[in-house]
């Protein structure tokens, strides 16, 4: 098949999936996903995605009965129905199905739906373009939670710009991207801000750092400013699906090419490991 859908065990095609009306991540978006890469139908960093969805069920108090062993039997019966040899999985746990009220719903049990579909891993080689946007999320933002009209409206942005990203700041200080994190190379050192609630802790980000410390490359978790990103040697959006792509270009400024021989180290350490994970489950 080239793709697959599934929903509290019923599976079927992506485009025929049917859902309640009622459930509430449909009005509230009351629910958190994740998104993983599996590679020749074997997960990349499934433990890591699975410990940051029980992380994020856990901030929004959304109880889900489900064992890892159970729930990754099913990512992969899902994975093993797409043919494709490179697929985007996508995870996504709901509150449950109820009436619509603000509170919490009593007795309601949470939904899970998955779909997975071909999708070709990223071209590392070529710089791309970003442009910079205000933070404009909330407070929480190591939740991964469905709400993501402020992501969904810089994507958009972006696109409408010819960026490949929209990279968020509050009062001049970088956070991360709309769907990525942001590192930044200054002097041999990689520089990245902490994983604190104003960003996403991405499992990418987690492993560049850790490639980079086996690399002897110094690691610095402070956030950086617009005006130190605009003069960083070389930037990098990490994420599952972008894995680390360069940036050349930030509101149409070009930037960075300053240390490639640096950059191409860590993303080829990156796929290296990558392709070992994958290759020995
Ligand atoms: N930040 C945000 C806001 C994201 O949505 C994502 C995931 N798409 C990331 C960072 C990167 O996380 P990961 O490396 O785990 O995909």
């Amino acid at each position: 098949m080239e793709s697959i859908g599934y929903y509290n065990g019923t599976f079927a095609p992506m485009e025929q999936l049917v859902i309640p009306a009622l459930d509430r991540g449909l009005y509230f978006g009351d629910g958190v996903y994740e998104a993983l890469r599996v590679e020749r139908h074997r997960f990349f960093a499934l433990q890591e995605h699975l410990a940051r969805l029980r992380e994020s069920l856990a901030l929004l108090r959304i109880p889900f009965s489900m064992t890892n062993e159970r729930l990754t039997a099913i990512l992969q019966e899902a994975a093993d129905r797409v043919d494709s040899d490179s697929q985007q999985i996508y995870v996504q746990v709901t509150r449950g199905t109820a009436i619509r009220t603000h509170a919490f719903p009593e007795g309601a049990e949470a939904n899970l739906l998955i779909f997975s579909r071909g999708v070709a891993l990223a071209d590392l080689q070529e710089y791309r373009r970003v442009i910079v946007l205000p933070d404009t999320r909330w407070s929480h933002c190591n939740i991964k939670t469905l709400n993501l009209i402020p992501s969904v409206l810089a994507a958009q942005a972006a696109k409408e710009r010819g960026c490949a990203e929209a990279v968020f700041h509050k009062g001049g200080i970088v956070s991360e991207c709309s769907s990525s994190n942001l590192l930044l190379l200054k002097d041999g050192v990689l520089r990245t801000a902490p994983a604190d609630e104003r960003i996403l802790p991405g499992v990418t980000r987690a492993q560049f750092l850790m490639l980079a410390r086996e690399l002897s490359v110094p690691v610095d978790e402070t956030a950086f400013t617009l005006d130190e990103m605009e003069s960083a040697d070389e930037l990098m959006i990490t994420s599952t699906s972008a894995h680390g792509l360069p940036v050349g270009f930030v509101d149409d400024k070009p930037v960075c090419g300053r240390d490639e021989a640096l950059l191409r180290r860590l993303q080829r350490a990156y796929r290296a490991h990558f392709w070992d994970c994958v290759a020995g489950g």
